[in-house]
């Protein structure tokens, strides 16, 4: 161990820890360094007692958890939040949101993503991949917040080829930026609103540039029946046919996932996963819920998410992550599924493996970027502890994360956020919301129709 000062010490928590068989585990009583903007070891409180820091943060009473990772959201949507409310899917996107987004501006875009983020920090989610457009607006927030970020320019085929390469120039200029915390993805919007030869086309770019591609699919099984009378094939099966099970795939909902598509996804060996965002579905009266249990059967990953707080309301992970423990349990019948420390594996290794950060963050282990959160177990409704994983999955809320730190800098304090200002961020958008809300241009985006 170097002679110099850590740059962060973390003392007197418990961390989770993945052990053998990424076994969810408990260190009670232990310090966490910080070096270089990585975790350089998980030790004892008493091994880190006289350790020099240039910054300590005295956990006591805390559990050190990976920070959270939103597998899908539209970070700028929050300026949408409770816009179009008690629809069905079609109406919500025909009559109010792509209406909507046709009015939408670089500064919309801005606001409603430093709302998002101080809204995703205070919740303990240090990582989000964002499917939107104008993503390089989106970029400099990410910049200037401190989060990490895996980032999508969205776009549907009635734009042209142009969306296309938009999405292109967006992932190939992007990578790489922020110091490394942006990371970047191709980002086709969904098999209903492009064509299988930019589904295709979209595969090659991927594979030639060594991207990843991000996309909604099997959204639900209304899409699913559709694409079924249409082309007599699922949504999965045509990712399969232009070429995007090839692809690191990240599918968002994954709700309308059917028996036949499990030997698909099941041969992609991992490389595709499915980010659950189970609040919109409730909301919106789907039928089904992502089927996590038959996924994991195939080895492939379901990462947590909110998706846009214009659908889902709140970009809080936590929540996500009770209520999938809580869905799965009632839709398989079974209460013994889905455990908390199944729920717990959901939100952090399996979260990072399906935004490609599998290897660099989603757990607290040395060699890890340092993206930590420190949850206050101390109230009422999380006290006594009986069982910790039962704790935090069932009883703490995100509004217990104390503190959020994403490679090794601290972005909220004691619940005080320090990259972001709130206040100014709400006076300037509530200025634009006539204007972002209007609808008598009569206008859409896009049509939805499946
Ligand atoms: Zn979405």
């Amino acid at each position: 161990m170097s002679d110099s000062p850590a740059d962060l010490l973390i003392t007197g928590c418990t961390v989770l820890v993945h052990e053998e068989k990424e076994r969810i585990a408990f260190r009670e009583d232990a310090a966490i360094v910080v070096r270089d903007r990585v975790i350089a070891s998980v030790t004892t409180a008493a091994a880190a007692e006289d350790m020099a820091a240039l910054e300590r943060i005295d956990a006591r009473g805390q559990v050190a958890l990976p920070g959270l990772v939103n597998c899908h959201t539209h970070a700028p949507m929050a300026a949408l939040r409770g816009l179009a409310e008690d629809l069905p899917t079609e109406e919500w996107f025909n009559d109010v949101v792509w209406p909507v987004e046709s009015n939408l501006t670089e500064k919309d875009v801005a606001l409603g993503a430093r709302l998002a983020c101080a809204e995703m920090i205070r919740g303990g989610v240090t990582c989000f991949a964002d499917h939107y457009f104008h993503m390089d607006v989106v970029a400099g927030v990410v910049t200037e917040c401190g989060m990490r970020a895996h980032l999508g320019e969205a776009y549907f085929s009635s734009q042209g080829p142009q969306g296309r390469e938009r999405s292109l120039e967006f992932a190939l200029g992007h990578r790489g930026a922020a110091d490394g915390r942006i990371t970047t993805a191709l980002a086709p919007h969904a098999p209903y609103t492009v064509t299988d030869a930019d589904l295709t086309a979209t595969a090659e770019l991927a594979r030639a540039h060594g991207l990843p591609v991000h996309l909604h699919a099997a959204e639900n099984r209304a899409q699913t029946d559709t694409s079924l009378a249409r082309h007599g094939i699922t949504p999965v099966e045509v990712l399969d046919r232009t070429g995007l099970l090839d692809t690191d795939l990240l599918i968002a909902h994954g709700t309308g996932i059917i028996e036949r598509d499990l030997p698909l996804l099941e041969r992609t060996g991992g490389r595709t996963a499915v980010a659950t965002a189970p609040r919109g579905y409730l909301k919106f009266a789907w039928p089904d819920t992502t089927p996590v249990r038959s996924l994991r059967a195939v080895g492939i990953p379901v990462g947590l998410a909110t998706d846009g707080a214009a659908s889902n309301n709140s970009l809080d992970v936590w929540e996500s992550m009770a209520l999938t423990a809580l869905i799965q349990k009632s839709t398989e019948g079974d209460p013994r599924w889905l455990t908390s420390r199944q729920a717990l594996h959901h939100a952090t290794l399996q979260s990072a493996r399906a935004v490609g950060l599998g290897e660099s963050v989603g757990s607290l282990a040395p060699g890890r970027r340092a993206d930590i959160i420190l949850v206050d177990l101390t109230g009422p409704h999380t006290q006594p502890v009986h069982d910790l994983a039962a704790t935090l999955v069932h009883s703490a809320r995100s509004a217990d994360v104390r503190t959020t730190i994403v490679d090794g800098r601290v972005l909220m304090r004691d619940r005080e956020l320090l990259t972001l200002d709130v206040p100014a961020v709400v006076r300037e958008l509530d200025q634009r919301l006539a204007a972002l809300a209007d609808r008598s241009h009569g206008r859409r985006i896009q049509e939805y129709d499946t």
